[in-house]
């Protein structure tokens, strides 16, 4: 187990390095700046195996000082084999951290010039395809890695805190999530540092019924007043229907927005071979299925030129899978704290289902859904593996072999303000038979 070893304090690495560890950020946050610094216990020579605590989005974390990941022992969690080279270990990140700023560098174009519409009596057709990456200019010059809209979405989730759950919380609804969306895309960064807020169209709840789809409305109409172009649309899909106009288009409905966004065919075809299964569960109960869309205005039509789906439970935390959906509904109804990490950054070699936070220290959690898949068995024997060499308790869920799922490991850390109950959680319904948290 990788151990740090600051003022003569040992901390292990996984819970000091546990963002959503109020205590471990109190830390951080006393020595950030300071010239005592967290030093890797892993091997006893004299290389230098220092961490330097930095901050971005108002949290702490530690970072690897350049060209050290090779001083640490091969079993410990910051060794990493020294740099290959080649063009693509040279690249950038797509989503970039400065300070509390997020910059985000979309393959998705957000101009026209690249997507040309047939303009036939509001039936768009989209000639070309519009977010094929540029992948003869990309070879050219290794740059910076872009991203698509769901790894952009992703990073407005973690800045929203949405993947974060705290056991006092006991509803998430959709008007407090999606305020926290937007809220979180004012710091949010585009290329050129342009503010993602100036092209993000965020469905919100406001007051009743009629008024959020007014300002929802309104919004998108002012965002693609310039016809050449898009919006970002950000909202939960309640529909999706076929087009009666042209064959194999689609129209999609989002919850407060009481215009229809057009998939001509070609990105139906695209949208459906990437996101079909969540296609599918569009109205299922127990989940939401988001949409992330750039979307053009053609005449009084509102035209997506690119598209991405995420599947979240009910309280907003994303799950890759109906299995993992129930891992978390479960979590959240035995109140505990865990987060699901999203796919980001490489600050660990593999990236866990979900992180259990109230135990002495962190747990990961896996949910193997899949069983007749010999790369995958092998890649969840590998995981495993690598979890037992680093010290690292994992708890599992096999449903092949397990119908039922396993308890979870025993709450080391009672909250204390679980006992309040829901005193402090008044609850109202809103206009759209939502429960909403008083003083959200
Ligand atoms: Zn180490």
């Amino acid at each position: 187990m990788s151990e740090l070893l600051l003022d003569g304090e040992t901390y292990n690495y996984l819970w000091l390095t546990d963002r959503s560890n109020s205590k471990a950020q109190q830390i951080l946050r006393r020595y950030h700046g300071c010239t005592e610094r967290p030093c890797c216990q892993c091997l006893t020579d004299t290389r230098n195996r220092q961490l330097v605590i930095k901050t971005r989005c108002q949290r702490y974390y530690l970072a690897r000082k350049a060209d050290t990941s090779h001083h640490h022992a091969e079993w410990c969690l910051l060794y990493e084999p020294t740099e290959t080279g080649g063009p693509s270990a040279k690249q950038k990140p797509a989503i970039q951290y400065e300070g509390d700023t997020v910059n985000v560098k979309l393959q998705t174009r957000l101009t026209r010039a690249s997507f040309t519409t047939k303009q036939t009596d509001d039936k768009p057709v989209a000639e070309d395809k519009p977010n094929l990456p540029r992948s003869k200019a990309a070879s050219l010059k290794p740059g910076r890695a872009s991203t698509g809209l769901v790894g952009f979405f992703h990073a407005l989730i973690q800045k929203a805190q949405l993947n974060d759950w705290q056991p006092q919380q006991t509803e998430r609804p959709f008007a407090a999530s999606t305020r926290a969306l937007e809220k979180a895309a004012q710091t949010v960064t585009l290329e050129k540092q342009q503010p993602v807020a100036e092209r993000l169209v965020i469905t919100l709840w406001e007051r009743s019924l009629e008024h959020s789809q007014a300002i929802n409305l309104s919004a998108l109409q002012t965002r693609t007043a310039n016809l050449q172009q898009a919006a970002i649309v950000v909202g939960e899909i309640m529909e999706c229907r076929n087009s009666t106009k042209v064959e194999g288009s689609l129209g999609l409905k989002l919850k407060l927005l009481n215009v229809p966004l057009w998939l001509p065919r070609p990105v139906a075809r695209t949208a459906i071979n990437s996101f079909g299964k969540l296609f599918s569960e569009i109205g299922k109960p127990d989940r939401r299925i988001l949409a992330i869309a750039a979307v053009f205005r053609n005449k009084t039509s509102f035209v997506v030129s690119d598209i991405g789906l995420i599947r979240t439970n009910r309280q907003f935390i994303p799950v890759d899978s109906s299995y993992e959906l129930q891992v978390a509904d479960k979590l959240i109804a035995e109140r505990r704290a865990f987060s699901k990490p999203l796919k980001l950054e490489d600050e660990l070699r593999y990236l866990p289902d979900f992180l259990l936070h109230d135990c002495q220290v962190p747990w990961v959690m896996e949910v193997f859904g899949i069983t007749n898949d010999d790369k995958y068995q092998a890649q969840k024997l590998e995981k495993l593996q690598y979890y037992r060499d680093h010290g690292i308790p994992c708890w599992q869920w096999e449903p092949a072999v397990d119908k039922v799922m396993q308890d979870f490991p025993v709450n080391e850390l009672p909250s204390a303000s679980l006992d309040q109950e829901a005193d402090d959680f008044a609850l109202t319904i809103n206009g759209n038979g939502e429960r909403i948290t008083a003083g959200q």
